[in-house]
Formats: C-alpha cells, structure tokens, sequence
C-alpha cells in the first residue's frame, strides 16, 4: 500500500469500469485456423471507455514506475509495434505500472500496460514487443472481454467495497487463496478474455513481431520464463505450481511449446520469413538500475510480517495467514473463512470509538446487514491511541463477527477488520494481530533497502553459483538467477556475457 493509495481509497472504492486481464482458465488448445478479424478503426465509445478508464486503472496497480528512460524505452517498442498492426493511425497509450507482478494487460481505447516486474523478467526488447503485441492484438480485434460470476465471494466483495478498498496487486508469490482474495477485491472490474480471444492475441502478437523485424520466437522464450519463474516463486513459498494460478500467461491457453509450433506452421507455409532481431543489449540497458521486488515505498510483505518504511509502521498477521499487498490495503487470508483486512485513511478527529460507532459501522452497514456494536472500547496499542469493537455482519455464506480496530497515528487513522465466522476463536487471534501494530524506529526504517536491477558481464572465473551468491533476494539466489536470465537448470552463463542481478 502507498500513502496516494490510502488517501484515494474511498474515492476509488466505487468501479473503475471493465479492465480486461489476460486470466483465462482456458486448458488445451492451438491456434486456430481461421485468421483474427480486426479493426482499422475504433469506434467512439471504445475510445471514450478507455480514456474515462485510464487514470483510475494506473492507480488500482500501484501507479505509474516514474522512470523517464523506461517510460520512453517501453514507448518506442508500442509505437513500433503498433505502427505495423491494423490500426497504425489510432491513438495508442503505453504505461509502465510500478508492480512487481508479472503481468500486463490492455483495455479498449488502445491502453496498455506493462508491470515494472515484467519487465525484469524479459531478457530482450523482442520478448518485451512479443507481449505488447499480445496486448495491441486484443485492442484491434476488439475484444472487450467478460465479466465472471463472482456471487460465490460476492458477500465478501460487499464488505470490502464497504471499508475502502480499491485495488488488486497480486505478488507474483501469491498464493490460491490470496488470488482469490485480490480477485474478490476487484469485484466484477476484472474481466476475462475467452480463450479464443486469448489465442487470437497470441496470434496476432506473432504476427506483429515478424512484421516489426523482431524474432517471432521471442514471444515463446518468454512464455518458459513466465512459467519458471511463476514455477520458482512456488517453490521459495513452499507451494506446489500450480500454472492455473498465476498471473498472466500460466493461466492463458499458450505455452511455449504450443506458441513455437504455430510459428513453424506459420513459416513452413511462408507466412513468417527471417529471424528477427532480439535487442538484448538495449533491453539491459533501459533495465539497468530499475526498481526490483517490493518496494519500501509500498511496504514489505515477509511471511507474515507486514513493514512500512515510508509510513513508518509494521504489523504480523497470525501465523498461517497469507499476505497480500495491495496499493490501498493489505489482505490476509488464513484458513476456515477467516480472513483481515489492513487499510488507512485520513484522521477526522474526534474520540476513537465515536469514530468507531458513527463513522465506521454505518460505512458497513450501507453495503450489508450488520447487527449490533458490541465490546467497544478504547485502548492504547503500543503507546498508540485505539479503539476496538466487534460487529456481527451478514455476508452472503453466513453470518461473521467483524472485529473492527482503529488507531490513530501521524495523522492517518490506521484500521483492521477482522473477519471469521459467528463464534470462531479466530478473533482473539486477530485481536493479536491489531495489537502488533508498532512505530517502526528510524534505525528499522533506513535497514529496510530498495532493490535494483543491476547489468553485470561475466567474467571467466564466474558461475552461476558464484553469480548468484551476489543476489540480494530472499530464497533461492542462485535459481533466482538463472530464472531471471533465461537459463535452463544447471545451465551457465557464458563468459562475456551481460546478465542481471538483484542488489
Ligand atoms: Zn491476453
């Protein structure tokens, strides 16, 4: 979460209007014969969609990574690849989101997106061309994507529309549950793509690369990294990979395999000729210094830990729960329907459970049936002035006790919902969690390090292994490496070569 996020979240809780993600839960299939139709031209009220959307969509995903050599390096790749699509003469808009997810995405108006994680991820400017290519294909076909039945978790979504939350930014290492919960989140702004349309993209995607004279292969060497890295962020989290799962590409019909068998098709029929250019060195040189992983301006999730540098604040969840970090609110799942929800706004003054009583349940209670207020009172939480109370809600699959904490520091009001069934003990454990909340020290703050991207060359002593030992990552240093730079297991780099680094 940011601090623009907390501020903008009760304004952003009401839609966004539809954002198309590349998340269908398609399973099998190949391209298919028949040529995508697309569009010349865009009709006015694609264009007008798009443009009311914009704005609101950059801040639902961590806003734009303000890096004026990115932002123009992505901007040429767009333009190059747009200038051979069907809709050259339309107006086309390329944003870098500042994410740490893999992801990226298009909506109607010619709007794409790519997430600065994404980026980190692709080990040339032909991958990078290879996914917006993807993306400008979805606008000239004019998809437009389908709103999914969300009424299994409707009742949840209700709630959190009721306290201010906003966005979803789900962690690459995001979990099952944790998706569901962004995806919840999200409520009915995310819609899917039919795999048909996803295959037409990808179809159209080839096609752009080998008419902008990049390699149309590169879009099947990034499909392997994606699911890698996804199959690597599972294994660091102790999951299995479950490629249904992931983000962007895991869960869409292509694989690497499939993508690279349609382009032989392709050029045995003389469809595609030439094999492009791949632009690895300008690709590590726009990447060169970029922001890598979380970043200490949004907080830092660690197991279940949750540290805010830049706000100065830090928290644990209950142990089991799974975090995620979103622009305007952190989300914890843990296991039997229990689940808390962090987020932030501006302080109104006034005593803490007034705040509590005639702010903040009737905030509820315009979005689902609430009981009565019961346990308020004040408290001090780490020499901190709080205020908790518990507050029976009906939800859609049954009835839950809401535990709701306000506390008050540096002039934002800092709140936990905790959510569980009607008579679980899962509320003292969130009551815990609320109670953990603590002023970081200026030492804890300035320990807490940004990481970048770094462009090293291998030297001839150098090995994956010994490379890998200077990543500042987590788990795993020396997969990480190899996964960030597109090497099979036990393959090495070779001497002279450019590769990346975390540090
Ligand atoms: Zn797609």
């Amino acid at each position: 979460m940011n601090l623009a996020g907390l501020l903008r979240s009760v304004v952003l809780a009401l839609g966004a209007g539809a954002l198309v993600a590349c998340q269908t839960t398609g399973g099998s299939g190949g391209f298919s014969g028949a040529e995508p139709q697309t569009s010349p031209v865009r009709s006015v009220s694609e264009q007008r969609q798009g443009d009311s959307n914009h704005a609101k969509i950059v801040a639902r995903f961590g806003g734009e990574y303000r890096d004026a050599r990115i932002q123009d390096y992505v901007e040429r790749i767009g333009r190059r690849v747009a200038a051979i699509s069907e809709q050259p003469n339309e107006r086309w808009t390329f944003t870098v989101l500042d994410s740490p997810d893999i992801n990226a995405f298009a909506i109607p108006g010619g709007y794409v997106y790519v997430t600065r994680g994404l980026l980190a991820l692709a080990e040339n400017e032909a991958q990078l061309a290879g996914v917006i290519g993807h993306e400008i294909g979805h606008v000239t076909a004019g998809h437009s994507g389908q709103r999914e039945d969300r009424s299994t978790v409707a009742g949840l979504g209700l709630l959190l529309g009721a306290i201010g939350l906003s966005a979803i930014g789900v962690d690459p290492s995001v979990t099952r549950g944790a998706l569901e919960l962004g995806q919840v989140a999200a409520g009915g702004i995310v819609a899917s793509y039919s795999r048909q349309d996803e295959l037409e993209a990808d179809h159209l995607g080839i096609r752009y690369l080998a008419r902008a004279g990049y390699d149309p292969y590169a879009q099947a060497e990034f499909l392997d990294n994606m699911a890698a890295s996804a199959a690597l962020d599972a294994r660091a989290a102790g999951r299995r990979y479950d490629p249904n799962q992931v983000d962007f590409f895991a869960s869409h019909p292509a694989t690497g395999q499939r993508t690279r068998q349609a382009i032989d098709t392709a050029r045995a029929q003389g469809a595609i000729s030439g094999t492009g250019e791949l632009g690895a060195d300008r690709h590590l040189a726009a990447i060169d210094g970029m922001a890598w992983g979380q970043s200490p301006e949004q907080g830092i999730v660690e197991g279940v830990s949750f540290r805010h540098p830049r706000l100065g604040f830090a928290f644990e969840a209950p142990s089991g729960y799974r975090l995620t970090n979103t622009p305007s609110a952190v989300l914890a799942q843990g296991s039997g329907n229990t689940r808390l929800i962090f987020d932030g706004g501006a302080d109104p003054g006034g005593a803490l459970d007034s705040y509590i009583a005639n702010r903040w349940v009737p905030e509820i209670a315009r979005q689902t049936r609430v009981g009565q207020l019961a346990r308020l009172e004040q408290l001090t939480i780490n020499g901190l002035p709080a205020a908790r109370g518990v507050l029976p809600v009906a939800l859609q699959n049954g009835t839950y006790d809401a535990l709701l904490v306000a506390i008050r520091m540096d002039g934002t009001i800092y709140r936990f919902t905790g959510l569980a069934p009607r008579g679980s003990r899962a509320l003292n454990d969130m009551a815990v969690a609320a109670n953990s909340f603590r002023r970081l020290s200026a030492a804890e703050r300035s320990a807490i390090k940004a990481r970048r991207v770094g462009i090293v060359t291998v030297g001839r002593a150098d090995t994956a292994e010994s490379l890998g030992q200077r990543m500042a990552v987590d788990a795993l240093p020396v997969e990480r490496f190899r996964v960030l730079n597109g090497l099979r297991p036990g393959e090495q780099p070779r001497p002279g070569e450019r590769v990346k680094l975390v540090r």
